[in-house]
C-alpha cells in the first residue's frame, strides 16, 4: 500500500475551492497527514487543541487503514471534507459541524467538478478489527471476546443470576490475549 502525498492536493484544493485562505504566506494554517494503522473508526478528521506538552496543534488526519486501498477520489473527497471543517473553524471562525456553511461550500465544490463528490458522512467501509481479548468469568467460566480491556467489568449473567443484577467481585472478568498467530 502506498499513500499519496497529501500536501500537494491540499494546496491545489486551497487555491481552487477556498480562495487560498487556508495558507498564510507559504504556511498552511492546518497540518495534513496520514494516520498510523490505528485510526479505523473514521476516514478522516479535523482537530485543533493542545498536545501533551501544552502546545497548540491544528491538523487534518486521514485514515491510512480506511483510505489506503480505496480509489484516489475517496482520498480527495475526505481531504476536501476535512478542509471545509478547517475553513469554517479557522477562516469563518464559526463553531459549526455539518451546518449551513458546511453544506453550502460542499454543494459548491461538488458542482464545480466531477472528480469526486463530498458527502456529509464518510461512507467508506471501515475494516473490521478482530477482538483482542478473551474476558473470562471466574464464576461461570464463560469466555467473551472483547475489543478493549475493561478493568472491573463483571459477568452480566452471573451478576444477574446470583446478585440481583448488582456488581460483585466474584464475577469480575479476567483477561487473556487472543492469539492471532496461526
Ligand atoms: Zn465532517
Ligand atoms: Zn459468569
Amino acid at each position: 500500500m502506498s499513500l499519496v502525498p497529501l500536501l500537494p492536493i491540499f494546496h491545489r484544493f486551497n487555491r481552487k475551492y477556498f480562495d487560498g485562505l487556508l495558507v498564510q504566506g507559504f504556511k498552511p494554517l492546518v497540518s495534513v497527514r496520514w494516520s498510523d494503522r490505528k485510526l479505523r473508526n473514521t476516514a478522516g478528521l479535523y482537530r485543533r487543541g493542545l498536545n501533551k506538552s501544552r502546545q497548540k496543534f491544528c491538523e487534518i488526519v486521514l485514515s491510512s487503514p480506511v483510505l489506503g486501498n480505496l480509489p484516489h477520489s475517496a482520498v480527495e473527497s475526505t481531504l476536501c471534507h476535512e478542509m471545509i471543517h478547517a475553513w469554517i473553524d479557522l477562516v469563518l471562525g464559526l463553531r459549526e459541524v455539518h451546518g449551513p456553511n458546511f453544506r453550502k461550500r460542499m454543494d459548491l465544490i461538488n458542482s464545480l467538478q466531477n472528480d469526486f463528490q463530498i458527502s456529509v458522512r464518510h461512507k467508506y467501509p471501515v475494516p473490521i478489527q478482530p477482538p483482542k481479548w478473551w474476558a473470562i468469568c471466574p464464576s461461570c467460566g464463560l469466555r467473551f471476546p472483547y475489543k478493549k480491556l475493561v478493568r472491573g467489568a463483571a459477568c452480566k449473567q452471573c451478576c444477574d443470576a446470583k446478585y440481583g443484577g448488582k456488581w460483585n467481585m466474584s464475577c469480575v472478568l479476567s483477561y487473556e490475549p487472543i492469539s492471532t498467530e496461526v
